[in-house]
């Protein structure tokens, strides 16, 4: 026992010394536009609170009263005894908000897609999946023990030629893709790969977390941006991000759905969101629907910061969306460039290997409805100032 895990000592002497150690910021009060963190007051754009919703008064109102009223936990897995009403009309509200048969919610993004994936195929079949696709798609395909093909960021051909390759009689092949990717900001060639998918009779699934209440009317999604309702088999969406709450969903026919119930493992062993998380997210999409100005005001303020950015001479990348990177290249360069713009007052975190390769560091930026103009205008000034300050611009 004594000195069993010391090893783990040397591995994160490593990281250190390699300026890879992961040391999480504290937020010392509400999540926002500008919020306090480590006992400094910054411009927040490390959030992924795209509407402003985490702390939405209606949000709150709604999480209290239905604790209140129900209870702060639920007691059990939804399969036995933890399906309440409001799970259920949570369920179907997204399964509208997608234009889907059905839907089902699971307890986080990431055990919604890694859960579906490791259930609908086996090891008999394939994969074909981005080589950006989030983290909790590669678990799931590791899970459901299927071949995984991996294709290059957002090359449908390559897709193609995968799924042709590894088509075998019976084999059932998967073909996956996130809406719009976390560390980039750009958009998946959705209309291309539902083609491919098509043509090939494989099963399409899309990672709509960065895009759900951000991408398409009324912030249905990458789906609704492209016009392919009725032509992706299995829509992923988290209730995390732009819903600002917690927990995951799947949308898709209703055999899918009942699938899950069934062979879910996270949905069936592990314990259902508590009340005020589901009321909360049934209050948000009321509210996206009510005050429909946020999702305009989260892209005019998107497109008002990467337009300033891009004429302070900083590399953008390829983003489309209100993801948007400002890449230095140099890991320890980045390192100190989200240091010193935090000393300065603006909050982006240092994105670096191994979340995304070596050579393409970057700070990341993510704007929100609730930015000001006045926040953004600063949060450049600053971004100016200290690129100038280290030579990055
Ligand atoms: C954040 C994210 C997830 C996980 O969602 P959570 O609800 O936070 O677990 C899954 N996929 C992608 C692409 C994400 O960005």
């Amino acid at each position: 026992m004594a000195g069993s895990l010391d090893f783990l000592k040397e591995r994160l002497a490593e990281l250190e010394s390699q300026g890879l150690a992961i040391r999480p910021r504290t937020l010392e009060g509400p999540t926002g536009a500008r919020a306090r963190f480590d006992g400094r007051d910054v411009i927040n754009l490390a959030s992924n609170n795209y509407l402003g919703l985490a702390n939405h008064p209606r949000m709150n109102a709604a999480a209290s009263s239905a604790a209140a009223e129900l209870g702060a936990g639920t007691g059990a897995v939804r399969t036995i005894a933890g399906t309440m009403t409001m799970h259920e009309e949570l369920e179907r509200r997204f399964a509208e908000f997608k234009h889907a048969e059905d839907a089902l919610m699971f307890q986080s993004g990431f055990t919604a897609n890694a859960g579906t994936v490791a259930a609908v195929l086996d090891k008999e079949d394939v994969i074909v999946s981005d080589r950006l696709n989030h983290a909790s798609i590669i678990d799931g395909a590791r899970l459901s023990r299927a071949e995984i093909k991996v294709f290059d960021h957002k090359d449908a051909q390559h897709a193609d030629e995968l799924l042709a390759e590894t088509a075998r009689p019976g084999r059932r092949q998967l073909l996956i893709t996130d809406g719009v990717f976390s560390m980039d900001g750009d958009i998946a060639p959705l209309p291309d790969l539902v083609e491919v998918a098509e043509r090939r009779g494989a099963i399409m699934m899309i990672d709509d977390a960065h895009a759900s209440g951000v991408l398409g009317k009324g912030g249905a999604g990458t789906v609704d941006h492209f016009g392919l309702h009725g032509r992706v088999d299995i829509q992923v969406g988290t209730l995390s991000k732009a819903i600002g709450v917690l927990g995951g969903f799947i949308a898709g026919p209703r055999a899918l759905i009942e699938w899950l119930v069934n062979r879910g493992r996270p949905f069936l062993f592990s314990t259902s969101a508590p009340p005020a998380v589901v009321a909360a997210c049934i209050e948000a999409l009321d509210i996206i629907a009510d005050e429909p100005d946020r999702l305009e005001r989260l892209w005019d303020n998107t497109r008002a910061f990467k337009d300033g950015l891009r004429e302070l001479g900083f590399d953008t990348g390829a983003s489309e969306t209100p993801i948007t990177p400002v890449v230095t290249e140099d890991e320890e360069a980045t390192q100190t460039f989200a240091r010193r713009l935090f000393e300065e007052g603006v909050f982006t975190p240092a994105i670096v290997y191994p979340t995304v390769a070596k050579g393409l560091a970057r700070v990341r930026t993510i704007v929100t409805a609730e930015h000001t103009h006045e926040d953004l205008d600063e949060a450049l000034e600053i971004f100016g100032r200290v690129g100038r300050e280290l030579g990055l611009r």
